[in-house]
C-alpha cells in the first residue's frame, strides 16, 4: 500500500479545526463509554489533535492504535475485574497521566514532524515505535491477565498473583509480540513508516515492552495491605488501610513505567536508524 499511496497522504492532513473537532469527538465517545476519564480525554484530545495535523498517517496510526488498546481492555472485562481486585492502582478508565504515558512521546514526534518536517521519517520511526510498544505492552497485559495463567516473576521464576507488574505469562508474551507485530503493520500500511524499516519500529517496541517488565520488576514501588495480608499497587486498599511501602523506588508508579516503555522504544528506534559509522 504505501507504494502507491499518492503523496498528498503523508504529506497533508486535515485544518486544525476540522483535526481538533475529529480528536474531540472520539475523545468525548470514549470519555462516554468509560475508557477514559474526563482529564484522560482531554490529554487525548490534545494528542489526538497534534497527530491528525502532522498528516492523516499521523492521525490515522493513533486512530487504529486507540481502537486497538481499547478492544484489549475490553476482551473478558468482569472476568480481569475479578483476577486483579484491589491490586491495581487504576481501573479500566484511563486518566490523563495514563494517556501522557502511552500516547506523549508519540504526540511529540507528530508535533516534531509538524514543526520542521520529516524527510528522512526519522519522526515517524521513533514516534511509531513508542506508540507501538505502549500497545504491545498494553495488550500483554490485557490478554495476560485475561486468559494468561498464573504468571511467574522474570526476576525470581516463582509463581505470583495475577495482574502483579513485572510478572509473565505465555498468553501476555504472545500477545505482546502479536500486538507489536499488528501495530507496526499498521504504521506501514497507512504509510508512516517505509516498508524497508518496519524491522526499526517492531524491535524497539518488543524491546521497550520487555525494558517495561523489568522495570515493573525491579524499580517500580511495591506495596503492601496489613490489613488483608496481601500485596498491592493501591495507596488506600481496597479494604480502607493505608497501604505500606514494601520495595522498589517510590515515586515510580505504573505511569512512570509506562514513560519508561515507551522512552526507550523511541531511544532504540531513533539509534537503529542512524547510519552506522
Ligand atoms: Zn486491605
Amino acid at each position: 500500500m504505501p507504494l502507491s499511496t499518492p503523496v498528498w497522504w503523508h504529506e497533508t492532513g486535515p485544518s486544525t479545526s476540522v483535526a481538533l473537532m475529529l480528536a474531540l469527538a472520539i475523545a468525548t465517545a470514549a470519555w462516554r463509554r468509560r475508557s477514559l476519564r474526563g482529564d484522560g480525554a482531554v490529554a487525548a484530545a490534545i494528542v489526538g489533535t497534534i497527530a491528525l495535523r502532522a498528516g492523516w498517517a499521523w492521525g490515522s496510526v493513533l486512530i487504529v492504535w486507540f481502537v486497538w488498546a481499547t478492544i484489549g481492555s475490553r476482551l473478558g472485562r468482569e472476568r480481569k475485574q475479578a483476577r486483579t481486585a484491589g491490586m491495581l492502582d487504576k481501573g479500566a478508565q484511563r486518566d490523563a497521566r495514563q494517556v501522557v504515558a502511552n500516547g506523549g512521546i508519540y504526540a511529540l514526534a507528530a508535533a516534531s514532524s509538524l514543526l520542521w518536517g520529516d524527510p528522512a521519517s526519522e519522526a515517524a520511526l521513533w514516534g511509531a515505535a513508542a506508540l507501538t510498544a505502549a500497545g504491545a505492552d498494553t495488550m500483554a497485559t490485557e490478554i495476560g491477565t485475561w486468559i494468561g495463567g498464573t504468571p511467574r516473576s522474570v526476576r525470581t521464576g516463582r509463581p505470583v498473583p495475577t495482574g502483579t507488574s513485572g510478572a509473565v505469562s505465555l498468553a501476555g508474551c504472545v500477545a505482546m509480540l502479536g500486538s507489536a507485530l499488528v501495530l507496526t503493520a499498521v504504521a506501514v500500511a497507512f504509510g508512516l513508516v517505509p516498508t524497508q524499516q518496519w524491522w526499526i519500529v517492531a524491535v524497539s517496541a518488543v524491546s521497550g515492552a520487555v525494558a517495561d517488565t523489568i522495570a515493573g520488576e525491579l524499580v517500580q514501588q511495591r506495596r503492601w495491605c496489613p490489613s488483608c495480608d496481601t500485596a498491592t499497587e493501591q495507596h488506600r486498599h481496597a479494604c480502607g488501610t493505608v497501604t505500606q511501602h514494601r520495595g522498589g523506588v517510590r515515586w515510580v508508579g505504573n505511569d512512570a513505567v509506562n514513560l519508561i516503555c515507551t522512552g526507550s522504544a523511541a531511544l532504540l528506534a531513533w539509534l537503529l536508524a542512524r547510519p552506522l559509522g
